[in-house]
């Protein structure tokens, strides 16, 4: 692997009350770091667990001193948040997420590495043998379904834990929100290579899930805010406006018939419900052009460079 900077690899962890895991995965990690011989930094973010996950940790630290990092949040803040602060502190020249749980198995890392190395920005792990209870895998075919259809980014997996980047990846993308199910298409978005490689993957041995159902609804509501962010972000009015236009249009048109059937007094606007519809099209129509217009303003005060991602910068 090439090397710049005094850090190879660095293993970013969120977790929440996953005590029982740590040490296992502790040692698993650095078996195959070691073996690999790359310089590295396994960064576990407590995401304000309960348990005795912070003093696992901290026994860590004592053992392995040199590679054991760790953030302790001061309340539970979900694992986007995790994850943020993770990207935040990540010096790696790559940067590797993976899940606490010992689902995602260390030992992908090598290849993970080749893989990236191929020419990929972002390589992202397909578990494409999951070993989940079917109320999980169904609606994740489904939610991996439908963010192909909307993102056009074909890749088999976005939820996957286990992902591997480049350092300028992680510190050119803002996740927040439940946006962790969706990096790939934010990276993408910014103009790096996303690719994708099967891995392993492992039944949960301790604790149980941390995402009840109510993961599907919080997903698909992201997956508007990503659409809406990635897309339209710099030009909400082309959305808005279109549609805007689009329904007064419409609206205009229905209910100047309905004017002109009307004034050849051919029928009364009393027996024609559609004028109604007329009506609520022209002020649907005319707020989205306003909304849109908002948007314009807004995003023309806060307009910034930080939202272009630059390669490179001769002088
Ligand atoms: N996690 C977290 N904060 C949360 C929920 C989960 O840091 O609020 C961590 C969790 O400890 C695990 C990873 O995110 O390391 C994936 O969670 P989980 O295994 O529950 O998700 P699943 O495998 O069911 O998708
Ligand atoms: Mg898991």
């Amino acid at each position: 692997m090439q090397r710049h900077g005094n850090m190879d690899v660095s293993v970013v962890i969120p977790l929440y009350n996953e005590e029982e895991s740590l040490r296992e995965l502790h040692k698993q990690l650095r078996e195959t770091l070691g073996r690999l011989g790359v310089r590295y930094e396994l960064l576990f973010v407590d995401d304000g667990s309960t348990d005795k996950s912070f003093q696992v940790l901290r026994d860590l630290k004592r053992f392995d001193h040199n590679h054991v990092k760790i953030v302790r949040f001061r309340r539970n803040f979900g694992k986007s948040a995790a994850l943020a602060v993770g990207f935040e502190k990540a010096m790696g020249t790559y940067v590797v997420t993976m899940d606490a749980d010992l689902q995602d198995d260390p030992a992908e890392i090598p290849s993970l590495i080749r893989k990236l190395e191929e020419g990929y920005d972002l390589v992202s792990g397909w578990k494409r043998v999951r070993k989940d209870p079917i109320t999980k895998t169904l609606p994740s075919k489904f939610f991996n379904f439908v963010t192909v259809l909307m993102t056009g980014i074909k890749i088999h997996d976005f939820n996957c834990g286990l992902k591997i980047y480049r350092n300028d990846v992680v510190k050119a993308v803002n996740v927040y929100g439940e946006l962790h199910r969706y990096v790939p298409v934010l990276a993408s978005n910014a103009g790096f290579k996303v690719g994708e490689m099967v891995v392993q993957h492992r039944a949960r041995r301790f604790g149980k899930t941390k995402f009840g159902i109510g993961r599907f609804w919080k997903g698909f509501l992201d997956l508007v805010t990503v659409m809406f962010t990635t897309q339209y972000f710099r030009r909400p009015l082309h959305l808005f406006g279109f549609w805007g236009m689009t329904f007064a249009l419409v609206g205009v048109g229905i209910d100047g018939w309905l004017a002109y059937e009307w004034a050849m007094e051919r029928t009364a606007l009393s027996n024609r419900p559609l004028f109604l519809g007329g009506v609520l099209l022209i002020i649907v129509g005319i707020q989205f052009v306003s909304i849109g217009l908002l948007g314009e303003m807004i995003s023309k005060a806060k307009r910034t460079t930080e939202e272009y991602t630059i390669r490179d910068y001769i002088k």
